[in-house]
């Protein structure tokens, strides 16, 4: 048993081996004691909060990891198998989107809302480039309408022009927020507009730094500010989302909007051409947005068979 005194610390960023965190003593390099360094593939992630010991050179040990608020995670890309935790201990999912260019694609932002719900944090739609004068506006904020209808909590905002901040900086205020999205979309200029403290790099100062792919963050980062009371977790820019550990017979329990219309003639219907379906009656009937039902197909498609 160590008798070591412990201190209490959020992790930053994550790198081979250990990462930094951030703790009564400031940020400084961590380890992990070796019991936690075997389960690494899943042991520490951003955002965790741990309890750490000073080693002799000024580096932390991290000896103890406290139980997760929230887990948010996907699929690695290249092996699927593999989870790979975004971060934890957050109370917001924020998804950036852009109403243009790059174009809104409710399809993606489906998949993300129903990571967000399996992570336990809420999930918040950040719709930027509201500045932008494009033909399908309309229709852009239609989609949105419908996603207020269920229930998502949604900011319209123009990082560029300064619109909309306010009310969402106040709404983070003292939480815990992950950001996520395509890049292109302005999560990088959106961020620094919230706070300029955050100093993260824009499409123009990457392309100015040197070129694509090397200077981009690979891995989430958390980021403090003291003054203005926010916790943010910058991710680097998804180009997909996939979703892990729901079987296809789960699906439905995502889609809100299928629910008081669970009456169809099987009991395990998977809605897609079974007889006495109630919820392809209600898509007929233009009762269920056909858009979101075909959501619900597109991510059917990409899910393992249930075992049983
Ligand atoms: P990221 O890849 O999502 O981090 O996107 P960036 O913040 O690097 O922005 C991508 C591009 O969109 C840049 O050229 C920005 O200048 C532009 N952009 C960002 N926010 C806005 C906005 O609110 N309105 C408009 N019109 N352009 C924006
Ligand atoms: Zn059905």
């Amino acid at each position: 048993v160590s008798e070591r005194e412990l201190f209490q610390g959020v992790v930053k960023s994550i790198s081979r081996g250990g990462g930094i965190v951030r703790g009564s003593h400031g940020e400084m390099t961590f380890s992990l004691k070796s019991e936690l360094a075997m389960l690494q593939k899943t042991g520490v992630s951003v955002g965790e909060e741990i309890f750490y010991s000073m080693k002799g050179d000024g580096n932390a040990l991290v000896e103890r990891i406290a139980k997760r608020k929230s887990i948010f995670s996907r699929p690695d890309p290249l092996r699927p198998k593999l989870e790979r935790v975004i971060a934890v201990n957050i109370d917001y999912v924020c998804m950036v989107s852009s109403l243009d260019s790059p174009a809104f694609n409710p399809y993606f932002i489906d998949r993300v809302l129903i990571g967000a719900r399996q992570s336990g944090a809420d999930f918040v739609l950040c719709l930027n480039k509201m500045d932008l004068e494009f033909k399908d506006k309309e229709k852009v904020l239609k989609e949105l309408d419908y996603y207020r209808k269920l229930g998502v909590t949604i900011f319209e905002v123009s990082a560029e022009e300064d619109l909309g901040i306010d009310e969402l900086k106040l709404f983070l205020k003292g939480k815990k927020s992950v950001f996520v999205g395509t890049s292109g979309v302005g999560k990088s200029s959106l961020l620094n507009t919230i706070s300029p403290g955050l100093d993260i790099k824009t499409q123009e100062t990457r392309e100015k730094a040197g070129g694509r792919g090397r200077h981009t963050t690979v891995m989430s980062t958390f980021h403090y500010l003291e003054e203005d009371d926010l916790y943010i977790i910058d991710t680097p820019g998804f180009r997909e989302f996939n979703l892990m550990e729901i079987n296809k017979d789960e699906l439905k329990f995502y889609f809100p909007e299928f629910e008081g219309l669970e009456s169809c003639k099987f009991n395990n219907c998977q809605h897609i051409h079974e007889l006495g379906c109630t919820v392809l009656d209600a898509v007929e009937k233009d009762e269920i947005y056909e858009r979101r039902y075909d959501s619900y197909l597109r991510i059917l498609d990409t899910l393992p068979k249930s075992d049983t």
